[in-house]
């Protein structure tokens, strides 16, 4: 299955148009062991016709990666990791490489989640060499970026996600082709886990934000990434977000852990879209 199963198609201007994929990223955290993983692979998919108008990827704690990576293929679903260290091997004690993560059939892995930043200390710096690493390695980076409540109610959202997006790209060779690979995802901080989740405008305004700074590395970068919401999405809400032109899907922790839950979702956004 090809990654992104980007289309352009030629506007009334003449201008290339991107048809961008939607996507439904589960983010299962430290949930499940391996039992628990195949348990939801065989409730989902029976639940879940799955349907090639949504790219799904389930980012699995390492120890159900290599479970999973057949099954999910076989039935056109994608493999993704959490985190990921951006140096092939080494005395780095707790670790894994993204040689290690490509071995058991990773594609997508999630580099600066707002967890990950903030119970890890990790910073841009840091989250720079890995999203470089998994360019380099062939690993689709999902990007996660948000302000927190304290930066939102200080008017600092703008400038937050400048700064980080900026962060975790500078120094790279940003050329178009990137867009297919690397993908945003929007996630405030003071939404995810929360049960609050943004206003659907809101989040498609910051999205419009991110897509605009990127327009400054390239257009055809800007206009073939995909940028995600994060926080808070459950079915009843996850058409809020997908309804704005801005945002290509959502990266789900909570509603992805269960299989009738997660399979609500795909159903929404399928029903959404006409599919
Ligand atoms: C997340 O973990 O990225 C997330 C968005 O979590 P939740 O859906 O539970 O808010």
């Amino acid at each position: 299955m090809k990654v992104t199963g980007q289309k352009a198609k030629t506007g009334k201007d003449g201008a290339d148009r991107v048809m961008r994929k939607k996507m439904l990223v589960a983010n299962w955290k430290m949930y499940k062991t391996r039992v628990e993983a195949a348990e939801f692979m065989q409730h989902f998919l029976q639940e879940t016709v799955v349907q090639h108008a949504v790219e799904i990827v389930i980012c699995a704690p390492f120890t159900a990666l290599a479970d999973l990576a057949a099954l999910l293929e076989k039935n056109g679903l994608q493999l993704g990791a959490q985190n990921m260290y951006w140096l092939d091997e080494g005395a780095f004690t707790g670790e894994i490489s993204p040689l290690m993560l490509k071995e058991v059939g990773v594609k997508y892995v999630l580099i600066g989640h707002s967890e990950r930043r903030r119970y890890f200390d990790e910073e841009e710096a840091l989250i720079r060499k890995k999203v470089a690493a998994a360019l380099a390695h062939g690993l689709n980076p999902i990007l996660c970026v948000g302000e927190n409540e304290e930066q939102r109610n200080a008017g600092q959202t703008e400038k937050v996600i400048q700064e980080q997006l900026w962060g975790a790209l500078a120094g790279l060779d940003v050329k178009n082709e990137l867009g297919e690979k690397i993908v945003l995802a929007y996630e405030p901080v003071w939404a995810i886990g929360t049960g609050t989740p943004a206003r659907g405008e809101d989040a498609g305004a910051v999205a419009g934000l991110i897509r605009s700074l990127l327009r400054e590395k390239g257009r055809g970068l800007a206009e073939k990434v995909r940028i995600l919401y994060g926080g808070s999405v459950q079915a009843e809400n996850i058409t809020d977000f997908t309804a704005q032109n801005e945002i290509d899907g959502a990266l789900v922790g909570g509603s992805s852990l269960k299989a009738p839950s997660f399979a609500a979702l795909l159903k929404a956004v399928l029903e959404e879209r006409g599919a």
